[in-house]
């Protein structure tokens, strides 16, 4: 019987997981650190305060004919077609890897001691454990994680004075009217903006900007993207320069094609341009792949994988949302929902990505 395992059982490896045990009849087993399903794109919402729910993999998998294993995969052999998870040795024909990434200190010194991130749960939670009921937390990044964490963490502690510090305007890469309803959540929120600022340097109670400026904060949370694992680059794995996996138009590895890669960790071209690391790409490459890999073993060669986007959605706290359109290659158009209808839009879009992992 051919051996399928799956590494990572967020988004997209728990998609790919329960669409290999439908169409094939392989054995797929699931290796995943946590025993729990992390709602990664809800974690804001943790760190600011709100209980999310528990949700075993185990009951994900009941029923399935996935074989589930806790563990860390410690080391891939990818010439003897074989992981370490803890010690214990799994051997694989096709390996779907599918490991996530965690927030990314870009070599700034100070990050990782003095910094918190939400890109986690564990850093999530430990974010929580130490807001203050009163202070200064500063969020570094600009971009949409960086948002998310600013309202969120604004509206849940109005007690706390947030600040955004950035190299550029928040959601520089939205449209005018995008731009124009962040400003006024922003000045709703009292968020304060720091753009144009870059930071060298982090310290327990103050930011140090390039140009020497201190910025006193009593906490800093981290934003500024995504790194993902060594395991594939310490296998030899050709990957690029983030450590992401190069795929071919099917999501699998050049160098080693029984290895497939989706989510984060894949480095994945359609039309030519670079898919952004996000549940909105994992999940549709995750289908993809389950199917390809599903037609290979049943003989035949699968249709590259192909991916548009439509909209961007961002969360500004419980009671407000953006939701984006925009062009097939992620550009902007006009077009923008917010307020309540956005934060529901967005609401739904959330729950039905977990729904979709989850079964
Ligand atoms: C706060 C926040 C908000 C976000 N909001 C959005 C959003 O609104 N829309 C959007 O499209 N994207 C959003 N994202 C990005 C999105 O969460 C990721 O792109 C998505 O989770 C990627 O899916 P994945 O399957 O590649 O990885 P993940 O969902 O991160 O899953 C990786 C899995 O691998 C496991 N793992 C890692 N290393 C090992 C190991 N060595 N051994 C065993 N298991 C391991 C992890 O435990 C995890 O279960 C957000 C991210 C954050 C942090």
């Amino acid at each position: 019987m051919t051996n399928i395992v799956v590494i990572g059982a967020g988004y997209s490896g728990l998609i790919a997981a329960h669409r290999l045990a439908k169409r094939t009849t392989a054995h797929v087993t699931l290796v995943n650190a946590a025993a729990d399903f992390v709602e990664r794109i809800r974690l804001h919402q943790h760190a600011a305060g709100e209980n999310l729910r528990v949700r075993p993999l185990a009951d994900s998998v009941r029923g399935t004919g996935i074989e589930l294993v806790i563990g860390r995969v410690r080391a891939i052999d990818a010439a003897g077609k074989k992981i370490d998870v803890d010690g214990r040795t799994i051997g694989y024909d096709t390996l779907v890897y599918a490991l996530g990434s965690a927030a990314d200190d870009r070599g700034i010194p100070g990050v990782a001691e003095n910094a918190h991130t939400v890109a986690g749960h564990a850093d999530a939670t430990a974010l929580r454990e130490v807001l203050p009921a009163s202070g200064i937390v500063t969020v570094v990044g600009g971009g949409l994680t960086a948002i998310e964490a600013a309202t969120e963490l604004a509206e849940q502690h109005p007690n706390l004075h947030v600040r955004m510090v950035a190299g550029h305007a928040p959601g520089n890469r939205l449209s005018a009217k995008a731009r124009q309803h962040l400003g006024r959540v922003f000045g709703r929120l009292g968020i304060e903006v720091r753009a144009g600022a870059r930071v060298a340097k982090v310290l327990p109670d103050a930011l140090v900007l390039t140009d020497g400026e201190e910025l006193p904060t009593d906490i800093t949370v981290w934003t500024t993207g995504f790194r993902v694992p060594e395991l594939a680059r310490q296998a030899g794995v050709q990957t690029d320069h983030n450590g992401r996996i190069v795929v071919d138009g099917t999501q699998r590895s050049f160098s080693h094609p029984d290895i497939y890669a989706i989510g984060d960790s894949a480095v994945v071209r359609v039309d030519g341009q670079e898919l952004r690391m996000a549940c909105a790409t994992a999940e549709p490459m995750a289908e993809y792949t389950a199917k390809a890999i599903a037609a290979r073993l049943a003989g035949t060669e699968p249709e590259p994988f192909g991916y548009r986007y439509f909209i961007q959605c961002i969360s500004l706290g419980r009671k407000d949302g953006l939701v984006q359109r925009v062009d097939a290659f992620d550009r902007p158009k006009e077009k923008v929902i917010t307020g309540r209808f956005g934060a529901l839009i967005k609401e739904g879009i959330v729950r039905g990505a977990g729904w979709a992992a989850l079964r």
